[in-house]
């Protein structure tokens, strides 16, 4: 195994993961006397909030998913290295990874900053993962998109009318954030886009179904503001399965147990899963080798500073880290990253470190026809207003200049109908869609726990 050779005698800061954490943590080392290894096995920095738009057609990869390197360019103490992250020795402070090709590296702390994020969990289910695609990359993006915009394709080609209608029938499991605008998007790209783009098909025509156990969607909105989306999302077309379970997937559709505990089949062939999250597996690998524990979805339990029991020097934030509570979103990614950066610079500084105060800003949806709902310390915003302030705080938000005017652009065009991003071929769709999806090739059906629970990320 070969060291990264260490030119520097200063104090040496190990980023793992160029997510919202990890980004916010480099550039607030900008001015600090460090140098700073940023190692992330993708070479993009991706707007996980936007992936539903990239899906459906608003934008493109490339306006949501920066180049790491394009972002710290300009930033002298950051160096940004292509690997994938494999484990730790926190004794020999080392980072070992594995770059593109194979090759086996270790990388020297001082300290160390691991912002790893989470991946989709499907509750131990993964063999469903082929009928019902998660979105937490770039990838999942272009390949959910693909499905959405294929199925109306091969709806308009099939001539028996059931096989059709499941074509059109889009079922989303889980009814947070992402599922909510998910769905909202689906029903726009079929009553504004294509409407007029098919002739042997109306597009408007489609079901979108969203299914989960809850009441009402956006749960963690509160009443008055979940009732709005709910509205906005019935007026839109979209079908609420409230108080639903999916107990299971397959290619020709879900199984779903209502509250009474009776169980009914849906055939839809676009099923998204928008329900579960799991840290990443860097989360058991650091608790294996420090006396962290881990909560029930993997995160790593941390001290209210955010470093790991007996570890001061390492840092866990974002979506990896378990404290007092915190949900999965952006914001505690940004301010955890900021804070671990902090504490570096206040200790070389020989200052108290402090611990971890999040500042909650609150939270947005997107539902769909220009409307949004917003809580934002407590003042609750829906309908356009809500859109308003959503648009301004994701413009805000969003890396890159360039990519924030591209986005209102996307986002205004969007709004009359139009979706440049919708590029696939014929086998781009079959690649997309498991060949037992595709008619008169069966497929055992796989069923999950029951009691398995369909929550969204936060
Ligand atoms: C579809 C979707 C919509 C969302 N919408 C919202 C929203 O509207 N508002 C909100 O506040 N939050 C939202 N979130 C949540 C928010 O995006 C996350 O909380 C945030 O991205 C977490 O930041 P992070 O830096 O901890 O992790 P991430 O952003 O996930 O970044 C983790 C990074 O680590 C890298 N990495 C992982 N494992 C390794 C490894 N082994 N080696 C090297 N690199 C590795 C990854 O490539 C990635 O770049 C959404 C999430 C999703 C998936």
């Amino acid at each position: 195994m070969k060291p990264t050779p260490d030119a520097t005698p200063t104090h040496r800061v190990v980023i793992v993961g160029g997510g919202f954490a990890g980004l916010f943590a480099a550039r607030r080392l900008r001015r600090a006397p460090v140098s700073v290894t940023l190692v992330d096995r993708s070479a993009n920095h991706v707007f996980q909030p936007m992936l539903y738009q990239c899906a459906t057609g608003i934008v493109s990869p490339a306006d949501i998913a920066p180049a790491l390197r394009a972002v710290f360019a300009r930033q002298r103490n950051v160096v940004v290295h292509l690997a994938e992250v494999t484990g730790f020795d926190l004794d020999r402070r080392l980072v070992h990874a594995r770059m593109p090709i194979g090759e086996e590296m270790a990388f020297g702390y001082d300290s160390l900053i691991v912002g790893a994020g989470a991946g989709t969990s499907y509750f131990g289910h993964d063999e469903i993962a082929p009928y019902a695609p998660g979105m937490k990359t770039v990838e999942d993006a272009e390949s959910i998109g693909r499905r959405i915009f294929g199925a109306f394709e091969v709806a308009a080609e099939t001539a028996d009318p059931e096989e059709r209608d499941a074509w059109l029938t889009f079922a989303i499991i889980g009814a947070g954030p992402t599922g909510v605008e998910l769905a909202g998007q689906i029903r726009h790209v079929a009553t504004h886009t294509l409407r007029r783009e098919f002739t042997s098909l109306d597009p408007t025509c489609c079901r979108v179904l969203i299914f989960d156990g809850g009441k009402e969607p956006l749960a963690t909105f509160g009443d008055q503001l979940a009732s709005r989306a709910a509205d906005t999302l019935q007026s839109m077309g979209v079908e609420l399965r409230m108080g639903r379970r999916v107990t299971a997937v397959d290619a020709s559709g879900l199984d779903v147990r209502s509250a009474e505990g009776e169980v009914s089949h849906v055939a839809a062939r676009t099923v998204v899963w928008a329900a579960g999250v799991a840290a990443s597996p860097l989360g058991r690998k650091l608790a294996d080798c420090s006396n962290a524990e881990t909560d029930r979805s993997g995160r790593v339990k941390v001290l209210p500073d955010c470093t790991l029991p007996g570890r001061p020097e390492v840092f866990v934030v974002g979506d990896l880290m378990s404290l007092d509570g915190l949900p999965g979103v952006a914001e505690v990614a940004m301010q955890s990253g900021m804070h671990a950066a902090d504490t570096i610079k206040a200790r070389q500084r020989g200052r108290p470190p402090r611990q971890f105060h999040y500042v909650d800003l609150g939270s947005m949806a997107y539902v769909g026809a220009g409307r949004a709902v917003v809580d934002f310390r407590g003042l609750k915003l829906s309908g356009h207003l809500g859109a308003l302030m959503w648009l301004f705080v994701h413009i805000v938000f969003l890396t890159g200049f360039q990519n924030r005017i591209v986005a209102v652009f996307s986002w205004i065009v969007a709004l009359g109908g139009s979706r440049r991003n919708r590029v696939f071929t014929a086998a781009d769709l079959s690649s997309a869609v498991p060949s037992s999806q595709i008619p008169g090739q069966g497929a055992g059906q796989h069923h999950m726990e029951d009691d398995s629970t369909q929550q969204e990320r936060d």
